[in-house]
């Protein structure tokens, strides 16, 4: 009894008092705060020469620290150094997000910590992610009966639908080497990494050539499908992209579902990125077809500026997803008896899980969905704006015209070295910190991207990039 008094009154740690827990919640309400107030004047990308090396001197210790001095160190080491997809500057890769009303929602998901797998474990845990996904699946138009599920992100998500499909086409065994999948060359690199975590590795991926804005031609991937079936190959999937990483394109969904349909082939659409434009009238005009593939990937982690982890997969016939994810066991068998809602746990790979719907559904509820609808207009009237602005800039040559709100442009100086000029520039840029933009190749070119994604990102950011582009690419000009 002695001991068991002495470990109570240690753990009781654990579950502080008011008093403790007062302080530690207006320290990290003071410390979130200043940091949201620091962002307007704050970096993009922060270059820390020891790569946060100061983190290693402060090591997981027996004797628990000071909230100010862990505070300081997290503000140091994480806060202060690399990209930060937090401010309206951050314009490279796809920007995250980081809404405050989901800050909240995963508060409030740790306090009380409710488990969202199972239905049976929380009911109304698991209807609002169920929810999250009808919701989504009546944005891009899919069944109301279709299903999915809340990911980590859109590699796992699409993980999940390539093993679906595969499932579907039984492509196991022997038939693994004859099968073939068609993908452009700008598919994002997951869809190569799924493959090979599925058992897929020695599929062959034929590389359907694109139009001059990186869509794939239809007609090309007609050809390339008719090709393999007279050799005897074994086609059985496409995967389009509804905005690629690199350039934003869309591919044309809809010609390519005749196709899909025609030879019987799985189709699968990628719009980690892009699919979730769909909200706005620009972005819908764009992304139509989406809603005929048989399954799709969005990333709520880009394109609704939701906190890292939160990407969603749906699958138009529900089964489907059941067969390829769900194992019963015996010591689940309290949680069958719960109808009325499927179980993530039933169509994902996880059991136990973050309840991420709660960082989803908090801010659409607080806020409304009118309120991303505007704010993801606006990225795309901004990457078009940022368009037309920067080929008026002296030496700055653009892409094809933004399908969504990625841009690519470059400067070409007057000696013709351009590839050697923009990684000076992006050098330049990044020591500078104040605006993020990232580097991509295209057709062998060293190429700017300029991806507007950022929640925080409006017109004078915008204005604010166009001037340092200009500034730095006259700089660099004078010193060639
Ligand atoms: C970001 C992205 C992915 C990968 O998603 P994660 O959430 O980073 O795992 C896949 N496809 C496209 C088109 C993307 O933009």
């Amino acid at each position: 009894m002695e001991k068991l008094r002495r470990l109570e009154k240690i753990s009781r740690i654990l579950d502080p008092l008011d008093e403790q827990k007062n302080e530690l919640l207006e320290k990290t309400i003071q410390f979130s705060e200043e940091f949201i107030a620091s962002l307007p004047e704050a970096k993009a990308y922060n270059n820390s020469p020891d790569n946060a090396g100061a983190m290693l001197d402060f090591p997981i210790t027996e004797e628990g620290k000071d909230i100010d001095k862990i505070l300081k160190c997290f503000g140091d080491n994480v806060v202060s150094t690399g990209l930060n997809p937090t401010s309206g500057r951050f314009l490279g890769y796809i920007p995250g997000g980081g809404l405050f009303h989901s800050a909240l929602g995963d508060y409030l998901a740790a306090v009380t910590n409710r488990y969202s797998g199972v239905f049976f474990a929380n009911p109304g845990a698991v209807r609002i992610e169920n929810m999250l996904l009808r919701w989504m699946a009546e944005v891009i138009g899919y069944p109301e009966d279709s299903a999915g599920y809340l990911a980590s992100g859109g590699s796992i998500a699409n993980l999940s639908a390539i093993v679906v499909a595969r499932d579907e086409y039984d492509i196991s065994g022997a038939k693994v080497e004859n099968a073939v999948v068609y993908i452009t060359e700008h598919v994002h690199h997951c869809i190569q990494k799924a493959l090979k975590i599925a058992g897929l590795a020695k599929c062959e991926c034929r590389v359907v050539p694109v139009d001059k804005g990186f869509r794939m031609k239809p007609d090309s991937l007609d050809e390339l499908i008719k090709k393999d079936e007279i050799q005897g190959k074994l086609p059985w999937l496409i995967i389009a992209s509804a905005g690629t990483t690199n350039t934003g394109s869309v591919d044309p969904l809809e010609e390519i579902k005749a196709i899909a349909e025609k030879h019987n082939l799985w189709y699968h659409v990628d719009g980690a990125y892009g699919a979730l434009f769909q909200l706005c009238p620009e972005g819908k005009e764009v992304l139509r077809g989406m809603e005929l593939s048989d399954s799709i990937v969005m990333d709520p982690h880009k394109t609704l500026f939701l906190p890292y982890g939160t990407g969603a997969l749906l699958v138009r016939d529900k089964q489907k997803l059941f067969e390829s994810h769900n194992v019963s066991a015996d010591y689940m068998q309290d949680t069958l008896d719960a109808v009325g809602e499927l179980s993530p746990a039933d169509l994902s790979p996880e059991l136990t899980k973050h309840f991420r719907g709660l960082r989803m559904w908090l801010p659409l509820q607080i806020a409304g969905v009118k309120v991303f609808r505007a704010a993801l207009s606006e990225k795309i009237l901004l990457a078009r704006y940022f368009y037309d602005k920067i080929q008026t800039i002296d030496g700055f040559e653009v892409g094809p015209y933004p399908d969504l709100s990625v841009v690519t442009y470059r400067y070409v100086p007057d000696n013709g070295k351009a590839d050697l000029f923009n990684e000076l520039l992006m050098k330049e840029l990044l020591n500078d910190g104040r605006i993020f933009i990232s580097s991509t190749r295209i057709n062998g070119k060293f190429v700017l991207r300029l991806a507007v994604g950022c929640f925080r990102t409006h017109l004078d950011e915008i204005e604010e990039t166009i001037q340092i582009l200009e500034s730095t690419s006259k700089k660099i000009r004078k010193n060639l």
